[in-house]
């Protein structure tokens, strides 16, 4: 049983390039050009360089000492909130960003929901001196104004998407416009492994450096080959797919994905996909997402911004169907609280992404000898505001 995409682009029955017709040709050109560029020496040796020297890899594994008291296992955090960035993201957008230019594109374009893509989009850009444009809803921008301030200061040319509700969805619909109006000089950056064939494959790539990393972290903290449990949030799923990447084909090592469940999974306010959704085609990709009867996308409600996303990418949808992943719904308190103990009892403040993760290890028996890794996706400095007012509405 493989894992891996097919030719067609396809994870069993979810995947694929559902574009408009005129955007074929440019999805064509990379799905065929993608893996030689991805595995040419040069390529790898420029990327590996930019990031140790620039994003600050490999980042710790970092033995939790409260974690592992509190749930009577070895539990080890892989320290993602430690790049550049502050999160996962750049070690994706440096990459894609690399790839434009081996295509000859000479412009960027994104999509951002809270900023952190695009803000990680803008510093690839200013970093290999590409032009970027990012979409952002208007009612995003306002929510997320240091995120724009970010951007701007990166030299992103941040463009408002002010139709439908003013969010991601619309800000995705005017990419896709400006990608269309744009074909020959431009390449879109995605920030997760969503969308048409081969950017899932191809960000679930960028972000297997996690578990690579896991593969010579874990034998030389632990003296066993591999982890016994990973544990990820899943937004798009793009730090559960690093995550997970070098362990699909280790069917002993258990692997756990942890979704936005908001206010609870019957709430009508909730982002748990696999839970709540049905298979359609969203972004360019047939996946499971969140929908209306009639196949209408519904909103998606959490705490996190980075969860807040109806769908998850084809290649989760399929590892959930086969059960290779046990996926777990996590509400907004649930994460609050996991990520204000980490804060108090080990002086980390993750991502309230990452908390979601946290979270998940009280919905799981581990045996004393497990060793167990926390995928800790962000730091949470962009996120005290929604710290702070949770713990003061519980005073
Ligand atoms: C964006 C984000 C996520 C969710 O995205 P995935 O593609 O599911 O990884 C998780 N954690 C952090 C810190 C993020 O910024």
């Amino acid at each position: 049983m493989s894992y891996q995409v097919d030719e067609n682009g396809f994870y069993g029955r979810y995947g694929g390039a559902y574009v408009p017709e005129v955007l074929y040709p440019n999805v064509e050109e990379l799905r065929v050009n993608y893996q030689s560029i991805l595995q040419d020496p040069d390529f790898q040796k420029e990327l590996e360089q930019l990031l140790k020297l620039y994003v600050g890899r490999e980042t710790p594994l970092y033995p939790s000492h409260f974690l592992s008291a509190k749930h009577g296992a070895a539990i080890f955090l892989k320290r993602e909130d430690l790049c550049h960035s502050g999160s996962h993201k750049i070690n994706n957008t440096i990459g894609q960003v690399l790839v434009a230019k081996r295509l000859g594109k000479t412009r960027i374009v994104a999509e951002t929901g809270a900023g952190s893509h695009g803000v990680a989009t803008a510093m690839a850009c200013a970093l290999l001196k590409l032009p970027c444009t990012v979409y952002m809803g208007e009612v995003d921008m306002e929510r997320q104004a240091p995120n724009v301030a970010r951007m701007k200061l990166l030299g992103a040319e941040v463009v408002p998407a002010s139709s439908g509700s003013k969010t991601l969805k619309d800000a995705t619909n005017e990419a896709f416009r400006d990608w269309i109006n744009h074909l020959t000089n431009t390449f879109y950056v995605i920030g997760s492994v969503v969308g048409p064939h081969p950017y899932p494959d191809m960000v679930a790539q960028f972000q297997s450096v996690i578990s690579k990393e896991l593969l010579g972290q874990v034998p030389s903290l632990t003296g066993q080959s591999y982890p016994d449990y990973v544990i990820a949030c899943v937004g798009g799923g793009s730090n559960a797919a690093g995550s997970f990447y070098h362990f699909l084909d280790h069917s002993e090592v258990s692997l756990i994905a942890a979704e936005a469940a908001g206010k609870g999974l019957d709430s009508g306010f909730s982002a748990a996909a696999t839970f709540l959704g049905k298979e359609g085609i969203l972004h360019g990709s047939k996946t499971k997402f969140m929908q209306t009867p009639e196949g209408q996308i519904l909103e998606a409600h959490s705490v996190s911004a980075g969860l807040d996303y109806p769908g998850i990418g084809p290649l989760h949808a399929y590892l959930h169907d086969c059960k290779r992943v046990r996926f777990v719904p996590v509400t907004d308190c649930q994460a609050l609280d996991a990520g204000s103990l980490l804060s108090e009892n080990e002086g980390i403040i993750p991502a309230i992404e990452s908390a979601h993760a946290l979270a998940a290890l009280d919905q799981v028996r581990f045996k004393s000898t497990d060793v167990v890794v926390v995928c800790l996706s962000g730091r949470g400095g962009k996120d005290l505001e929604t710290y702070s007012q949770y713990s003061s509405s519980k005073k």
